[in-house]
Order: C-alpha cells, then structure tokens, then sequence
C-alpha cells in the first residue's frame, strides 16, 4: 500500500498526508505510516521518506520489499533455531527461503489429510503439551507421569511409542510405516541407521534427494500424520472421559 502511495502523484492527498505525518509524527504517535517506519527499520529497508521521494517502479518496489522479508527471516530462523531445544528434530537445512516445509504441505487435497497437519506439526516442533510439558511450565506442582497408563513420564518418546494404553491405536499403522520404509529405495540402500522416533516426528530428515522427498512425502509421511492424529484422539478422548469421572466424584463427594 505503501508502495502505491509513493507512485501516487505528488500533488494527491494519499502522497501529502504520508509526506506530513512522516515529517511531524514521532514514534510513538499510532499514524499508519510511524508503523510503517517501524517495519522499514525491521526489515532494514531505506527510511520512507526517501522512498517517497525516489518513488520505485512497482517491479523494482516488490523486489527489495521481498528480498529484504526474506533475508530478515532467514537471518533469524539461522541465528536462534540453536537456542530452541523443542526444534531439535528440523534440521536447520531444511528452510529454504520461499518454499513451504514439506511438514506442512499436504499432496493431495484430501480434507482429511490437511486437518491432520496442525496437530503433526505441534509434535514436530515440540509445542504439543504433554505431562512432562506440564510439568516443567507450570507453577504448581504437577506430577509427569501419564495419565493414560500410570507407568512412567509422559515424554514424546512414551506417548508416540510406548504408551500402552494407546498400543491398540498404535500397532498396526507402526507396522505400515515400517513396511513402507522397506519398500522406498532412498531408505533401503542408505547406512543411516533408522530411528522410528525421528522418523515419525520428521521423515523428511531421511530425503537424501528431491525425489526420495517426494516419495517420503507420497508414502511416508501420509502414515505418520494418521499415526499422530489417531494417538492425539484417543489420548484426548481419555483423558476427557477420566475429566468426566473425576468432576462427578466430586459432586458425589459435595452431596453427601
Ligand atoms: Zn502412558
């Protein structure tokens, strides 16, 4: 929008109301255009009162407003990424400026498929609140171990492959992904050894090429969303139904 106003004619109001309030107002003032200012600092573009005066043709205008978003953000993604533990299992080669995280693509259109991909990526991104979660963040004291099976912490490792309350959910879409594995050509011949943790939570750390992402992303990662989904679901469905129990004790507990 800003980009029209310089371009605008000189004598329009747009053009000399950006020209005023980017003269009189100061920083704290809430103009449109002192925020604009701010995201010109952010993105260390040229202070918009020179952009107003050296208008941009519009080609010339997207161009520098895109390259400097874009190194902004690759800038930061590569300085602080180390700095946050939950991203441990996306490697920091895998942004690439302007394309999307094949974590968050979906192949097909299937709805289905596409209502899976939030839950996916909280797991993958170490934002998806588990007990153990819970406990770290909370300031009450708050007991780590699973409500689902009571035998040991709720890790991410316990609920995708250890919960026995979720084996049932769990077994027959793990022997899936492990047959498909042994079928894809860029997981059979390579040396890395597999780590199903890994593999569940990021499979694409495994494309060694553009074409094993693509069958990664055709015949692996399908499998590893309906993992984490049905396992979410159960696990939600759970813990509502002990909610429930607990909130009618209570009552009980009240009326007597
Ligand atoms: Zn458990």
């Amino acid at each position: 929008m800003f980009g029209n106003i310089t371009r605008a004619n000189k004598k329009s109001s747009e053009w000399r109301l950006a020209e005023r309030q980017l003269q009189i107002k100061s920083k704290d003032s809430n103009s449109w255009f002192i925020d604009m200012k701010k995201i010109c600092i952010k993105y260390d573009l040229e202070n918009p009162l020179s952009l107003l005066y050296n208008e941009l043709s519009k080609g010339k205008w997207k161009k520098m407003t895109i390259t400097a978003v874009h190194k902004y953000w690759t800038t930061r993604i590569n300085e602080e990424i180390m700095y946050y533990s939950s991203m441990k299992y996306i490697p920091k080669s895998s942004f690439k400026v302007g394309k999307i995280q094949p974590l968050a693509l979906s192949n097909s259109a299937n709805q289905r498929d596409i209502n899976r991909i939030p839950i996916r990526i909280k797991i993958a991104t170490g934002t998806y609140i588990l007990q153990t979660n819970r406990a770290v963040y909370n300031q009450n004291i708050v007991d780590p171990t699973c409500k689902l099976c009571d035998q040991a912490e709720e890790t991410l490792s316990h609920f995708l492959l250890c919960c026995k309350a979720l084996d049932q959910i769990r077994t027959p879409i793990l022997k899936n992904i492990i047959c498909k594995c042994s079928e894809l050509p860029a997981l059979q011949y390579t040396n890395i050894q597999l780590d199903i943790l890994q593999l569940i939570i990021n499979p694409f750390h495994y494309a060694c090429s553009d074409e094993s992402e693509i069958d990664i992303s055709c015949k692996i990662e399908p499998l590893c969303r309906q993992l984490i989904h049905n396992l979410h679901n159960k696990r939600y469905e759970m813990l509502a139904k002990m909610d429930l129990i607990s909130s009618r004790r209570k009552m009980n507990f009240k009326v007597n």
